[in-house]
């Protein structure tokens, strides 16, 4: 048998939407697809205004510029988290603080945010790690308290929730991803949400290179031009057409996906109730996305060998981030702190395969492989 670790999932309809949309005569960006999949989280999910973008990495980018971060600035971000997280603020010149992760979850450790601000904190950059939510009540409370904006990484987070709030409805502005690696996706591809209106307009601009052509195109002025600072944030036609599609059975993958992740948990339960390995907890507050499935080993040494052992079967598994603030790039600019628990994912945790089209009989082999691993029945 050989399992991968990912397989992107088509729908059937991208192909068909692509050829609409290249033979439509109009190919570049913000045409009838791009309308189209804004108006789909709109509808579905309330979001005020939805910007796509070619990447989550864009709209993370965008945030940074809207919330005008400039050299000086500091943003707290999880240091268990993707490099992107942490890159678009370092692109404006930002002094990164990093913060530790929960001792029962990998995201970033609520309580221990308010002790990272000072003066010079700009925004707080929640990853919503897994498709499971922070705890955004707390982290409200602190952003409001202190004037801070938040900007929701929410790049693993499509269709879940915050008690009944969607995700990426809980900050300021929030970042999607349509990687083929998510849930959703569109190849490379990503959507910023802006929810509070003062940015909006902005927004608008930056996305267009910094100019005010949306605007101009609504019949809102009579003529466009060189408005702001910007870049070409907006994906062609050709990526909204693939995205639409998937769009369209977000139900139908999203209950595929579910089930995976239940049969994973079901059937890896006992070896969490015998202590052997930690499965994924989700917290009250939080829905689950089933974006992915994975285990905590007790040790690095335990996961190296997990993974080889499950390469022999066949099956690739996968570890996670490694800690940002020992990154070769921003080492040397962390304050020093120990981050133990952010280390301790870096370590143990192992992610298994997952994907649509990855079927119960599969699970059950790469489950039944990880009970042969620890000599379990
Ligand atoms: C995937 C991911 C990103 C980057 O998304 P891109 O669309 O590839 O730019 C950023 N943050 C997190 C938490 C991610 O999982």
């Amino acid at each position: 048998m050989n399992i991968p670790f990912n397989k992107p999932f088509l729908t059937g309809k991208e192909a068909h939407y692509i050829y609409q949309a290249v033979y439509s005569g109009k190919i570049s960006g913000n045409g009838l697809y791009t309308q189209k999949c804004q108006s789909f989280f709109g509808e579905k999910y309330g979001f005020n205004k939805c910007l796509l973008t070619t990447s989550c990495t864009d709209a993370l980018e965008m945030a940074a510029i809207l919330l005008n971060i400039k050299p000086g600035d500091e943003v707290i971000i999880p240091a268990y988290t993707f490099v992107s997280t942490a890159n678009a603020f370092v692109l404006r010149g930002a002094k990164i603080v990093f913060a530790d992760s929960r001792s029962d979850h990998p995201g970033i450790d609520e309580d221990k945010i308010e002790e990272l601000i000072t003066p010079k904190t700009k925004a707080i950059v929640p990853v919503h790690y897994a498709g499971v939510a922070c705890d955004m009540f707390k982290i409200n409370m602190i952003a409001e308290k202190h004037g801070i904006f938040i900007v929701e990484d929410a790049a693993q987070a499509i269709d879940s929730y915050y008690k009944d709030k969607p995700l990426g409805s809980l900050g300021h502005l929030a970042a999607f991803s349509f990687h083929e690696t998510k849930n959703i996706i569109s190849g490379e591809g990503g959507m910023l949400v802006v929810n509070d209106p003062q940015f909006a307009e902005r927004a608008e601009i930056i996305w267009e290179k910094g100019t005010n052509r949306s605007a101009f195109f609504r019949g809102e002025v009579d003529k466009y031009g060189w408005a702001d600072i910007g870049s070409s944030f907006l994906p062609s036609e050709i990526i909204a057409a693939f995205l639409y599609a998937q769009l369209e059975n977000l139900e139908d993958i999203e209950y595929r996906r579910k089930k995976i992740w239940n049969l994973y948990e079901e059937t890896l339960k006992p070896l969490e109730e015998q202590g052997i390995l930690k499965l994924p907890r989700i917290p009250s507050y939080a829905s689950n996305n089933a974006h992915m499935f994975y285990v905590i080993c007790s040790s690095l040494d335990e996961r190296s060998a997990l993974i080889l052992h499950l390469k022999e079967a066949g099956i690739l598994s996968v570890f996670h981030y490694l800690s940002l603030h020992k990154s070769p790039f921003y080492g040397s600019k962390h304050d020093g702190r120990e981050l133990t628990m952010t280390d301790h994912y870096s370590d143990t945790l192992l992610r298994l395969p997952f994907y649509y089209e990855l079927t119960l009989d599969q699970v059950s082999f790469i489950c039944q492989t990880i009970y042969d691993f620890f000599k379990r029945p």
